[in-house]
């Protein structure tokens, strides 16, 4: 079982991709000879054009790019890849021969992250690609923590909010299966009144354990709020999920707490999907809704429990488990 508590790729032990997008095959030998002992991977564009699609296919960590090129410039260029949602984060670096300050400013105006004149002193611009790309696994760093609740350490409700609304859409686009599940601990009030808010908090880490233990790497567990979690399953039939959740309700019934371990700790589970090539069109906010019904039925039915139902067929409920 693999874990997504935290995102994956925050330190990687590949070396880093430079793509170099220059017309001139002198710049293209120079530097790819001397970037190579220096452990970069090196993938080369002549133009424009093939540069933009290389930084779709190849994926660069970094781009250093000619400003002067026929057909199309560096500021076009430039302009394109911040454009598209899929390159606008990689850094770039100008690599020019126009040496104008207005030239610069237009370049850091579209997104620049550096610009150096060519010709260019080798061991200056290694240095500054180095801290271009230092720069940018720090801003990379903090978008990630700023999508990772702090207590428990899974994913925080507005990650869950954006990857619930893309795997809906496939579901609707492709007919790919999907479940979701609304899980809440039950009777947690009480436990914060007996124990203490210290005893609670150390309960809201135990089952992001057990989650993280039962889930699968592609599975998003995230905390939504409070007491409650929610679980997007992708490429999963409601059948299959409400198995996985099965075994995290037994996983977290099972546990003895160090501070209370007369008291059991149980949650509640609202589980809802579909299987593969349906036409389930529902927007993310009906998943949530349909969720949050099967988990309100699961606590009316005496909580600790799963209550998991299809989204095309909402009245006919999967065989209750718990
Ligand atoms: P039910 O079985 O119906 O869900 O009952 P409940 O007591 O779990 O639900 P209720 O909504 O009444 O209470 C939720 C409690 O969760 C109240 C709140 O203080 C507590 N809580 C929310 N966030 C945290 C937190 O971060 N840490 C701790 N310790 N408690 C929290
Ligand atoms: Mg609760
Ligand atoms: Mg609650």
């Amino acid at each position: 079982m693999g874990i997504r508590a935290v995102p994956n790729g925050e330190t990687t032990s590949n070396p880093p991709k430079v793509l170099i997008i220059d017309d001139s095959i002198d710049v293209h030998r120079l530097l790819t000879a001397r970037l190579r002992n220096e452990a970069f991977e090196i993938v080369n564009a002549s133009s424009g054009r093939d540069g933009l699609q290389m930084a779709l296919e190849c994926e660069p960590s970094i781009i250093l790019l000619d400003i002067d090129m026929p057909e199309m410039d560096g500021f076009q260029v430039l302009r394109k890849l911040k454009e598209n949602p899929a390159t606008a984060n990689i850094p770039v670096l100008v690599l020019s021969g126009l040496t104008d300050s207005q030239d610069k400013v237009a370049a850091f105006d579209l997104g620049a992250i550096d610009y150096i004149t060519k010709p260019f002193d080798f061991i200056e611009l290694r240095i500054r690609l180095n801290a271009a790309l230092r720069l940018n696994d720090l801003i990379s760093m903090l978008a990630r923590r700023a999508q990772i609740d702090g207590l428990s350490g899974l994913w925080n409700r507005v990650y869950f909010d954006n990857r619930l609304e893309e795997a809906v859409d496939s579901v609707a686009r492709h007919g790919h299966a999907l479940t979701v599940a609304l899980v809440d601990l039950d009777n947690f009030k009480s436990v914060n009144d007996t124990y203490g808010h210290p005893a609670g908090d150390t309960v809201i880490q135990g089952l992001a354990k057990v989650l993280n233990e039962q889930c699968r790497s592609t599975d998003v567990a995230c905390r939504y709020g409070g007491e409650e979690f929610g679980i997007i399953m992708p490429d999963t039939t409601p059948e299959a999920a409400q198995a996985v959740c099965e075994r995290i309700r037994v996983g977290l019934e099972e546990q003895t707490w160090a501070r209370h371990p007369e008291r059991k700790i149980t949650a509640s589970f609202g589980v809802v999907g579909v299987s593969e090539d349906t036409t389930v069109q529902a927007k993310s906010a009906v998943w949530l809704e349909a969720a949050d019904q099967n988990l309100y039925q699961a606590k009316q039915n005496g909580r600790n429990q799963v209550v998991a139902s299809n989204m095309q067929a909402p009245k006919i409920r999967l065989a209750e488990a718990g």
